[in-house]
């Protein structure tokens, strides 16, 4: 057996299984090893069923105290069970596992392992894990680990094939060059991997994750210097120097430009009147008014005869910015058109043609613009909105689609400038320091469940006022099915609460892109006053006449996220307000929400983030958005990554063999 073995080739592991394996990527034997768990389950001494808390994993021990009722509940089939302690009873559900009928019977004792909740009136947990005592006390005195997983494929059958895959661990190869392992003193690799499935303590995951997360980084950094060597050198071919168009432009703008604009539409007339090609980052604080500058850039190339391109995260953004183009360009003689992955087939083909024939001067799109088909007439701008969705290195297939266009990445995370000098070390930056001057500081709030009441009677005045709400539903952990739920939920008691004083409406990441399209364009038109949305919502939505931000669960997210969730209010000449709902009683998550209350600036956010969480927290809140790495967090793992750069420049100049695959894990080559 080697590692390049399908995984069916383990004892045990069929093809059914190594199907559902394939669905996580994971297809050899090294595959399986390379499966990094996302988190340890310690499973810790059972607690009375009084003191559980509520929404984190607890074991209890207790007695079957009735018969284990099985229902039909639509396509669900319910086993439910009441337990006792001497403390309080708990209603165990079960979804879809007739069979505990035959195990459980009133006077057994189990550990159960789950979450509490409380659900009419009555302690709940859901699907829990049960064990006899005996069973659990060899669980007790080992760290199991938790994988990710799909629908099909349990944690215990993963856990099961990577312990079976382990025989070969000492065939993985090294990855690093030799002088880097002993100068950094990091731990072979293979030991990495083999403690990473199945540590000894907390102590040693960390040892093992931070290798594997320097590995990422180190990859990464190098990678992205072997980059900028090329692009930097790359020679301008859209030389452009007539700005006229995108002079007039700024002129019949209704507002002066800020301070910071200027600079960056300075910075982009001077690259790209230079000699070689522009890559630029333009960092600019939510609600800095990126999107001008992108006009202005683009103006500047539709001037002088070129096509340029400006691409979004999402469809919703996407269509905001085509509508603003549409807009704005509307005295210009130029052809915006909009190609996104529910754009009609028909209407596609046609986009395709007029683009390859130069009649369209800007298209706006997601990531539908890099695809294959798409042939440009004579592409020199290429502009990525809220990039980091996209991961840096897409950026270079759209570079290469063109031949060799200039490129304009704007990006509103507020990552701390040591840190970006290393993430975006192929780019040049601008960073937009002030805010429009007509805006009004946020005010924010940090409060309790308790609130809540006052929060919806504040938002009755100001949809009385004519303003709209924005609110960021509570998180789930379960499935994103659950989380749809409980939008809608949510959605649901809010009507009833406002009755025909408020429209409200829901979004979640489960609908189609028309729908959600529909909605936004209605919540722009103020045909609706309240928008309860999950996240989806976080990046780049424009809506100057809403007012009012109210987050539920607030300390569930990292504070980067907050900030770009806030900054969907204060967009406009009114005052605007940000309700972080907090549910936890923990110092540690107020102090952070604190950080927030304070200060609407992200650059100071990030930095004061940054300072309060310490080197090393592996599995503290992962910051959305920086989907760049499978383990490492840029913020969380700071100090690995400021040692990778280090170890990057070491590497070159000692003239070290670093083996970099010619195309990476997104299949970009170099
Ligand atoms: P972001 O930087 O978050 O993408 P936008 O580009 O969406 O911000 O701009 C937010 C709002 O501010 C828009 O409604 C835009 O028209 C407005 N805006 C942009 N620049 C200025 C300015 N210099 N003065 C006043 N309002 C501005
Ligand atoms: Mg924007």
């Amino acid at each position: 057996m080697t590692l390049n073995d399908p995984i069916n080739k383990l004892k045990g592991v069929g093809t059914k299984t190594a199907d559902l394996f394939s669905k996580l990527k994971v297809n050899t034997i090294e595959d399986v090893l390379s499966l990094v768990p996302r988190g340890y389950s310690n499973y810790d001494e059972p607690v009375d069923i009084n003191d559980a808390t509520f929404g984190s994993r607890v074991a209890i021990e207790a007695v079957v105290q009735s018969y284990v009722e099985v229902k039909k509940v639509r396509k669900l089939t319910l086993v439910t069970c009441i337990v006792k302690d001497f403390t309080g009873s708990v209603k165990l559900v079960w979804f879809n596992s007739p069979f505990l009928k035959n195990v459980f019977h009133i006077g057994q004792t189990y550990v159960f392992v789950g979450t509490i909740s409380l659900r009419k009136g009555q302690l709940t947990m859901d699907h829990p894990e049960y064990y006899t005592r005996q069973q659990y006390e060899t669980l007790t005195s080992t760290l199991w680990p938790i994988y990710p997983l799909t629908e099909g494929l349990s944690n215990k059958t993963v856990t099961k094939v990577v312990k079976s895959a382990l025989v070969l661990v000492d065939d993985m190869k090294e990855t690093l060059p030799e002088q880097i392992i002993s100068q950094y003193k990091l731990m072979p690799r293979k030991e990495a991997i083999r403690g990473v499935h199945f540590p000894e303590n907390r102590e040693a995951v960390m040892e093992c994750r931070k290798r594997l997360i320097f590995d990422e980084f180190f990859f990464f950094i190098a990678r992205m210097r072997r980059v900028r060597e090329k692009t930097i050198k790359a020679q301008n071919r859209y030389c452009i120097n007539d700005f006229s168009l995108a002079k007039g432009f700024i002129e019949n703008l209704p507002f002066e430009l800020t301070k910071g604009q200027q600079e960056a539409v300075d910075n982009i007339w001077q690259d790209i009147s230079g000699d070689t090609v522009m890559n630029r980052l333009i960092q600019g604080d939510v609600g800095s008014g990126k999107t001008a500058v992108a006009e202005i850039a683009i103006l500047s190339v539709v001037g002088s005869g070129y096509q340029a391109a400006f691409m979004a995260p999402t469809e919703v953004l996407a269509t905001q910015h085509y509508m603003t183009l549409l807009r704005d360009f509307e005295n210009y003689n130029i052809k915006v058109a909009l190609l996104v992955g529910s754009t009609k087939l028909s209407e596609k083909r046609k986009i395709y043609e007029s683009l390859a024939a130069g009649e369209i001067d800007v298209i706006v799109g997601t990531h539908a613009l890099i695809q294959d088909k798409v042939v440009y007439n004579n592409l020199a701008l290429v502009i990525t909105d809220e990039q980091h969705r996209f991961g840096v290195r897409q950026r270079t297939v759209l570079a290469q689609k063109g031949e060799e266009p200039h490129v304009i990445v704007m990006s509103a995370t507020p990552i701390p400038r040591t840190l970006a000098i290393i993430m975006y070390g192929d780019l040049d930056i601008s960073v937009m320091k002030d805010m429009p001057s007509n805006r009004k500081p946020i005010k924010n709030c940090v409060v309790g469940p308790k609130y809540r009441p006052t929060a919806y009677r504040f938002m009755g005045e100001q949809i009385e006022m004519g303003h709209q709400i924005y609110i960021i539903c509570p998180m789930i952990e379960a499935g994103e099915n659950v989380e749809a739920e409980n939008v809608i939920d949510y959605a649901e008691q809010l009507e009833e609460y406002f009755g025909n004083k408020a429209k409200v409406v829901y979004l979640h990441g489960k609908m189609s892109a028309q729908e959600k399209n529909m909605i936004m364009d209605d919540f722009a038109e103020k045909k609706t006053d309240i928008l309860v949305s999950t996240t989806v919502i976080e990046v780049g939505i424009d809506n100057p006449n809403a007012t009012v931000m109210m987050i539920e669960n607030a300390e569930k997210y990292g504070l980067a996220q907050l900030h770009q969730l806030r900054g969907r209010v204060g967009r406009g000449d009114a005052q605007s307000y940000c309700i972080f709902l907090c549910s936890s009683d923990s110092k540690q998550a107020k102090d952070r929400l604190e950080i927030l209350n304070k200060s609407n600036d992200g650059f100071h956010i990030a930095n004061e983030d940054l300072k309060l969480r310490g080197p090393g927290e592996f599995f503290g809140v992962r910051q959305s958005g920086e989907v760049l790495f499978e383990l490492g967090d840029i913020y969380n793992n700071a100090d690995i990554l400021k040692m990778a750069n280090e170890a990057v420049d070491y590497a070159i100049q000692n003239d070290c063999d670093i083996n970099l695959p010619e195309v990476d894990e997104i299949g970009i080559s170099l």
